[in-house]
């Protein structure tokens, strides 16, 4: 057995019995586009603050894939600002115990770091995409970049490395909503899970209950004009998953607002400046930075995140599933 092969008893479980095995890495909060939903919600001393070192970050793979966890995710922000990304991706790779390897992204800077990603072991990508309308792309996003974002989607699904490229579609009224059955047909015509996501109440989001689209309206939209039926899958996550008969596309849905999926959640994020954070919505977060210093071995860093994870409130409890206004900072914590 390797020195990085885990014990049943060396899995991390919380409070409520939930084996946890995804971690969620934000690299930066810094980011190239200007969401409005989005932008607001980190403040500059914030993103002053030092980011995570390469060695730091990859000592939290090596700490977490020794608890079990064999699915990384790296976000931001936008991590693609990151320089030695692609080193990273590498690092992560070769880390024992670690299968799954993905990042999300806004894809502008894909292109050209697409080739050194998936020779350094990245398996996954979820690429963030809110319309299909030049015009529309350049008012949410404060940049001309729609062609290069679909132009590298496809040349991503052209390698044939990824299972589908997953694309995350935030909804919001007035401003996507009329675009709903275009974007499912899209989706559902290519290798991608397009994903519609509920607006949630995040921080400095700008939420309105009138901006607010709920998963049932958004499956209303898609069903009108296309025919789709369920996709039942084990370990399918937090989406609910459909299909088209002859397609090879899949739309999702995520909905954080009108439905809970605490049940399957297996997952904890770790902000670019070294905190955990158990939930998105209990308001918590936790410093670990200093923990990831040389002198202090893998041993201590693991008893501790352990201790965290089986505290009262750390963890939101799969009976609570009370929402918290205030809410996270998305681009603070990468979703
Ligand atoms: N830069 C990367 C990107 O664009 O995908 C990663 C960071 S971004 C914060 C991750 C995802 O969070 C995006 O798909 C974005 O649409 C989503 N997001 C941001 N604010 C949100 C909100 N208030 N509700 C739901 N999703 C949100």
């Amino acid at each position: 057995m390797s020195d990085h092969e885990t014990h049943p008893s060396s899995c991390l479980t919380d409070l409520s019995g939930r084996r946890l095995s995804y971690l969620r890495i934000s690299l930066t909060d810094r980011c190239n586009l200007r969401c409005d939903y989005c932008y607001h919600s980190v403040n500059e001393s914030q993103i002053a603050e030092r980011e995570l070192s390469d060695d730091e970050v990859i000592r939290l793979v090596r700490v977490f894939s020794k608890m079990g966890f064999d699915k990384i995710r790296f976000t931001g922000g936008e991590l693609l600002l990151r320089d030695r990304v692609v080193d990273l991706i590498r690092e992560t790779a070769v880390t024992a115990g670690v299968s799954l390897i993905g990042i999300t992204t806004n894809g502008l800077l894909l292109e050209k770091h697409l080739p050194g990603l998936i020779d350094a072991g990245l398996n996954r990508l979820n690429v963030s995409l809110d319309t299909l309308d030049r015009e529309k792309f350049k008012r949410i996003t404060g940049v001309d970049g729609l062609d290069r974002v679909t132009s590298v989607i496809s040349r991503a699904l052209e390698t044939n490395v990824f299972p589908r490229v997953k694309i995350n579609t935030l909804v919001m009224r007035g401003v996507n909503d009329d675009e709903i059955d275009k974007l499912a047909d899209w989706g559902l015509s290519r290798r991608t899970d397009l994903r519609f996501i509920e607006f949630m109440p995040t921080r400095g989001s700008g939420w309105e209950e009138s901006r607010f689209v709920s998963q049932d309206e958004m499956i209303e939209r898609v069903r009108g004009p296309l025919d789709i039926d369920p996709v039942i899958e084990p370990n399918s996550g937090p989406a609910l998953t459909f299909k088209q008969r002859g397609r090879p596309g899949r739309v999702s849905f995520i909905s954080a607002v009108s439905r809970s999926f605490c049940n399957e959640c297996n997952r904890l994020r770790v902000t670019s400046r070294g905190t955990v954070v158990g939930c998105l919505f209990s308001g918590k977060e936790i410093r670990i930075r200093e923990l990831l210093d040389p002198r202090v071995d893998d041993e201590t860093i693991i008893a501790v995140i352990k201790t965290l994870t089986r505290s009262q409130d750390f963890r939101r409890g799969i009976e609570n599933r009370t929402r918290t206004w205030e809410g996270p900072s998305m681009r603070g914590i990468g979703g």
